[in-house]
């Protein structure tokens, strides 16, 4: 029995001692030392033992393994902070190393803002601004909606209170100016607005530019000049621009304005649904019943206003298919706009 715990000893620290991984030290400890281990089988060989040699036996074994167990803390605790050691050099950052940095894009959206708002400051309209926590009244009430009107409808509009909301549109910045500044008025305003909407056309929060310009005299063919040179400049020189009847009910006439598409110039293929034109926007002729609630004569004074969805004006510049790509900032998508 002696021979056979001293043999099992020597085996034992021998391989321990020759084990250079965490992974194989565990396979040798259950080998070893578990409960169905090769120290376990010794006591059991007890039971062929004379009972008075039992104790004595039963001690020395336990000696035994006591000793291989403190090897193996030792052998553990050196293995384990060898591959800490190494986990840190390979994880170091080398600060003198160059590292090459991408330069970053705008988003097509900031682009399209900027380049939209650029050229009417061109035209000499100025930049306005609003709340796009809006009052019920100045998103719906001044703009001559009716309170049935289902723009109004909570499935349309995201509403704070009864009388707060989140703008739908920008045009509520219209009256805001109006209510403050005498014609000539020439104000652009760009802004987010929200609405209740998500799929590949809609965003529950996009961008519109609000038009709006009020004087003596102007009249719709003032407004059909304005767009139709925004659009040579936004898009190309050879844009053909078409108004459409339509009705809003803060302007009167009210028209939707397409442009000649792009891809086919007119003669029909799939991004025009093979009708040759784009919807680009809406506008008209500011409802006389909208400047006299925003207290200007509608004898003295006419205008024109208008609102172009951002997000669709870059759509359509830059055959962007998704309107939510533009929103995911994945940086892919995005360098493709560094010009
Ligand atoms: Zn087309």
């Amino acid at each position: 029995m002696n021979e056979k715990i001293k043999s099992l000893v020597q085996i034992s620290l021998e391989r321990i001692n020759n084990c250079n991984s965490i992974n194989d030290l565990e396979l040798i400890k259950i080998e070893l030392l578990s409960k169905n281990g090769s120290f376990a089988n010794l006591m059991k060989d007890l039971k062929a033992i004379p009972n008075d040699q039992k104790p004595y036996y039963g001690k020395i074994i336990n000696e035994a393994k006591s000793e291989v167990l403190n090897v193996f803390s030792q052998k553990f605790s050196f293995l384990n902070e060898q591959a800490l050691k190494e986990k840190e050099k390979s994880e170091a950052l080398d600060v003198t190393l160059s590292k090459k940095r991408e330069i970053g894009a705008f988003n097509p959206i900031n682009i399209v803002k900027k380049d939209i708002s650029d050229i009417f400051i061109g035209m000499g309209f100025s930049l306005a601004d609003g709340p796009e926590i809006e009052l019920k009244k100045y998103n719906f009430d001044l703009l001559n909606i009716p309170d049935d009107h289902p723009a109004r409808d909570l499935t349309d509009t995201f509403y704070i209170t009864d009388d707060l909301l989140l703008r739908t549109q920008t045009s509520g910045v219209q009256i805001r100016v109006m209510e403050k500044e005498k014609p000539p008025i020439k104000i652009i305003c760009p802004g987010k607005v929200y609405r209740p909407d998500d799929d590949a056309t809609h965003s529950p929060m996009f961008h519109q530019i609000e038009g709006l310009y009020v004087d003596e005299n102007v009249t719709l063919k003032d407004l059909k000049k304005t767009l139709e040179e925004f659009a040579k400049l936004f898009f190309d020189k050879d844009t053909i621009v078409r108004f459409r009847p339509s009705f809003f009910p803060f302007t009167e006439p009210s028209v939707e304005v397409d442009l000649s598409c792009r891809m086919c110039h007119g003669k029909g293929c799939s991004l025009c649904k093979y009708t040759g034109w784009l919807e680009l926007l809406g506008a008209g002729v500011v409802n006389p019943i909208v400047l006299e609630k925003a207290g200007l004569d509608s004898k003295k004074y006419s205008g024109f206003a208008f609102g172009i969805g951002v997000e669709r004006a870059a759509m359509i510049k830059y055959g962007i298919p998704d309107m939510r790509l533009m929103f995911d900032n994945d940086i892919r998508f995005i360098k493709q706009f560094k010009f």
